[in-house]
């Protein structure tokens, strides 16, 4: 059997201040240390619960922050980006379970560890057929449509009653950090943390097992609506035909299926993203 585990930071245990969470941060080899020992965790119960492989996607921001010494032989790691499906790059490999970890809550949620939707810098608002999502429900629908269920989330613990709580009520969660502040939480030891994971990785699979897990899907054709930060992103977006801008801020379009919608939506932030470079050139 194949487990796949997509792995973000700021809903990570102790990981609470912009410096842990890009390359050049001032405590960005802390969080990288901490997201391993998360991530390995998580694995080798895995391993020891019958997964023989176990795909990781690495998948903040640059999504090379795991480090790689003692990566143990039955872990695959999918490391780099921009990459198709961004977020849970390597699910459509034939996995049989998804589990999420050091996911956080979704842009505008209170008291809640660096909340963002996917981008913090582009997107305000994300809506799937009408639904505000957090990127647990946008990677969810997406390893949904690939018939993969997700067992477990591991990350704010705001985010775990919110949403996961509400769309996958069989999913295994174990929250690793209470957040006061966008930019302070409480967190138990790495112990109690790691004791935590365990049972809650061996109940996921129990759960699995018992064919008491469901898939998340996306009703077809899939609504994306997209609010951006910046109107200019809005006005980049509407250049692609299927784009439909509604006002300044919002564009919509219609897929055949979570996967091209998830494409769509990538591709639109990383032209975003293009906008922000382009005018800062300009400076
Ligand atoms: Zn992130």
């Amino acid at each position: 059997m194949k487990a796949f585990i997509s792995v973000d930071l700021e809903g990570m245990p102790y990981i609470v201040i912009p410096g842990h969470l890009s390359l050049k941060g001032s405590l960005y080899k802390e969080a990288r240390k901490i997201a391993t020992k998360v991530t390995f965790i998580v694995a080798e119960e895995l391993y020891k619960n019958g997964f023989d492989e176990v795909v990781v996607a690495d998948s903040h921001g640059p999504m090379v922050n795991l480090l790689v010494d003692n990566l143990p032989e039955y872990v695959e790691l999918v490391r780099g980006y921009p990459r198709p499906v961004s977020m849970v790059a390597g699910v459509e490999e034939g996995c049989d379970v998804a589990l999420f970890l050091g996911y956080h809550a979704k842009f505008g949620t209170t008291r809640s560890s660096f909340d963002h939707t996917y981008s913090g810098g582009t997107i305000n608002k994300l809506e799937i057929n009408g639904n505000a999502v957090s990127e647990f429900l946008l990677n969810g629908y997406a390893a949904g449509e690939l018939k993969v269920p997700v067992i477990l989330v591991a990350g704010d613990a705001q985010l775990l009653e919110d949403d996961v709580e509400k769309y996958a009520p069989w999913a295994e969660t174990v929250p690793l950090k209470r957040s006061l502040s966008r930019v302070a939480a409480k967190s138990q030891s790495m112990v109690r943390i790691e004791k935590n994971l365990r049972k809650a990785v061996a109940r996921a699979v129990v759960n699995y097992r018992k064919n008491k897990v469901k898939l998340l899907t996306a009703k077809k054709p899939v609504r994306v609506k997209m609010t951006f930060q910046r109107s200019h992103f809005a006005d980049v977006a509407e250049s692609l035909p299927m784009v439909n801008r509604i006002d300044g801020l919002n564009v919509e379009y219609e897929a055949s299926d979570m996967i091209e919608g998830y494409k769509i939506f990538e591709l639109l932030v990383l032209a975003a993203h293009g906008t922000t470079y382009l005018l800062e050139l300009r400076k």
